[in-house]
């Protein structure tokens, strides 16, 4: 996954009631059939009906909690209603459980066969986060089987069968990859597959469709992109980036040497009404970005940046996965500690994906991982106190707040994760004294027969042996030590190994808007800033001199030097100093009240680079080259 950071915190666990709760008398072996009605999505609701074949007695009953790829406990529950359960037209009455909201008991009447459930979808509008946020607008639908399913306690959810059917608005296309038994007009039947197969394989859906064949040449396994849009002209993708995207896949099959999965779609929504990020699957991903992204001539940069991570996680989350989160059934809790491992590594391949593909250029490469080494160095405090390890292991409830991030750390495994495997890739060099390369670990790793999606768990044991299989190294002291850490500083050895070193100047990076930030915000790493474009304090970097003047998240700036603020007015303010004695006055707002903010500050603005350090071999450069020639 790939997001804002944003998490549901429902870690209200009750570990004993799951494992001691009765195991339900669903006819086990028999298929559930499943109707998700969508024609109302458009006014905010998806209704579903389902037939659950039962013996009479106890049965207990799941909504799923824990969201494969959300790493937490995210099941959208509150947007659960109208939950109705009968048989043979009688009225049966269900009874939630007082320790779990997701769980519900029914006493199944002697002589019933099958129970009716009904249910609704309420569709949220800003509210939720990842694929419980909003995600349908008048014009398309995501359809996450998650929020539209009931299961029966006590089996395995990849031996639970369903039947889907899926009933769209008139005229709306779809794309998925689950496979389709038939289509009468906007009916669609699916073939039978299991819960853990339907709740891995989301719909998209909606009036402005289009498919693009995205496999390469040579290649026999079917790749494609979907798109919906809230706008047909939206849908228009670039030649560029397009290319970019073949590429991309592959790529991908030089990098892993191997896949795992039956056919492969980019799912990718464009709407400025729904939330923007991207979940992985094993044979697609559900990604999501503002409606006019592909027209802008720097599209390459946030879709491939996206869609790189989210495919990468096919290999690594979906086929490999840590023992640890790889559950039975979604009422069942996931320990987290690996994540830099499952995201950090993702973070690492996607973004080393996207220039060998051309989707990013090189120089864009160097200056992302710049912005990180810095956000990660000087803009984080807090790994004075948190190691990455429990940025991993607090995911689950811990990482949602983002004002005073640079103090909280937040979800820090992902970026980190970058630094840290390009360390461990430049290792693997330096070590095999160029003989191996993290492509040779990868192939290890993630390499095998396709047998379509399958799952082949790990330990961090089993991951320390793959990679001595690779290059003969202490890596349990490696990664202990960053795991561990609670220096000041980025890891930024695999940078330096590379060949490179990070710098700051005075030159704004040669960046298009990343992560919500133009690149030309020379406050960050200067005054210690990060503002919204009205002037709102986003956050205020613990030690830096904003915050030592008083300045923290929520505040706002309205005045600069005595004018009205704008972030040119702040700019220009800064420079100014540089060559003067006198401090940078702001006015602030917090709450109700105005005060006066005055900054000694007289450094200019700051901008992280990387630059070469003579004499050491460009490696980071050769990394990112392309392996599979192009289209
Ligand atoms: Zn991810």
């Amino acid at each position: 996954m790939k997001d804002q950071g944003f998490r549901i915190g429902l870690l209200v666990l009750a570990l004993n009631f799951v494992l001691i709760a009765p195991s339900g008398r669903a006819q086990s072996g028999q298929t559930i059939s499943l109707v998700v009605d969508a024609t109302h999505a458009p006014e905010g609701i998806v209704r579903t009906h389902m037939v659950l074949p039962v013996k009479s007695g106890p049965l207990t009953l799941y909504y799923p909690k824990w969201i494969p790829g959300e790493h937490g406990p995210a099941g959208p529950i509150s947007n659960f209603a109208g939950l109705k359960i009968s048989a043979s037209g009688k009225t049966i009455p269900w009874e939630r459980d007082l320790l779990d909201v997701f769980t519900f008991h029914v006493d199944v009447p002697s002589g019933t066969g099958h129970l009716d459930i009904a249910f609704d979808y309420i569709e949220p509008s800003g509210t939720g986060s990842a694929t419980a946020a909003a995600s349908a607008t008048d014009r398309l639908v995501v359809i996450s089987w998650n929020q539209n399913v009931l299961y029966p306690a006590g089996t395995p959810a990849e031996q639970l069968m369903y039947q889907a059917k899926l009933i769209l608005p008139e005229g709306w296309k779809f794309g998925t990859p689950l496979p389709v038994e038939k289509q009468s007009r906007s009916e669609i039947s699916f073939k039978p597959v299991s819960l853990d197969r339907l709740a891995d394989s989301p719909v998209i859906a909606g009036e402005y469709f289009r498919a693009i064949d995205l496999t390469p040449t040579g290649e026999s396994i079917h790749h494609e992109i979907d798109l919906v849009a809230d706008s047909a002209a939206a849908l228009n993708m670039s030649p560029q980036t397009l290319k970019g995207l073949k590429n991309l896949v592959a790529e991908s099959g030089k990098l892993f040497g191997a896949r795992h999965y039956r056919e492969y779609h980019f799912l990718l929504t464009l709407s400025d009404h729904v939330a923007h990020f991207g979940l992985e699957h094993h044979e697609c991903n559900d990604s999501r970005l503002p409606e006019r992204v592909l027209l802008s001539p720097d599209a390459s940069f946030p879709v491939g940046g996206l869609l790189a991570h989210e495919f990468v996680h096919s290999w690594n989350g979906k086929f490999r996965r840590p023992a640890d989160m790889s559950t039975p059934y979604y009422e069942v809790p996931m320990k987290t500690d690996l994540l830099w491992v499952y995201e950090g590594l993702t973070d690492y391949l996607g973004p080393l994906l996207a220039p060998r593909s051309e989707l990013w250029t090189a120089e864009q490469y160097r200056e992302n991982l710049a912005s990180i080494a810095a956000e990660l160095g000087p803009g984080r405090p807090g790994r004075t106190w948190r190691p990455l390890l429990d940025t991993a292991i607090g995911e689950p409830g811990v990482n949602s707040g983002r004002d005073w991030l640079n103090w909280r750390r937040g979800v820090d495994y992902y970026d980190e994760g970058d630094l840290l495997w390009l360390e461990v890739a430049t290792i693997i060099h330096r070590e095999t004294r160029g003989q191996k390369s993290i492509d040779d670990f990868c192939h290890v790793f993630f390499g095998g027969a396709n047998n379509g999606p399958e799952l082949k768990t790990y330990t961090f044991d089993e991951l320390l042996r793959a990679l001595n299989g690779v290059a003969a190294y202490d890596w349990a002291k490696f990664f202990n030590e960053r795991l561990h850490s609670t220096s000041s500083e980025a890891p930024v050895g695999g940078i330096e190994n590379g060949g490179w070193k990070v710098a700051f100047n005075g030159e704004v990076p040669k960046l298009p808007v990343r992560r919500g930030q133009p690149a030309d915000r020379g406050e960050q790493y200067s005054l210690g800033l990060v503002l919204a474009e009205d002037g709102t304090v986003r956050n205020s970097i613990v030690g830096l001199p904003a915050f030592q003047a008083g300045i923290s998240p929520g505040m706002k700036i309205v005045g600069v030097d005595g004018r009205l603020y704008t972030h040119d007015l702040l700019k220009d303010a800064i420079d100014a100093a540089k060559d003067s004695s006198h401090p940078i006055s702001l006015l602030v707002v917090h709450d109700d009240y105005y005060k006066t903010c005055s900054i000694d500050y007289h450094g200019g603005q700051r901008f992280p680079h990387l630059v070469r350090e003579e004499g050491k071999d460009d490696y980071l450069g050769d990394l990112i080259k392309p392996r599979a020639g192009g289209e």
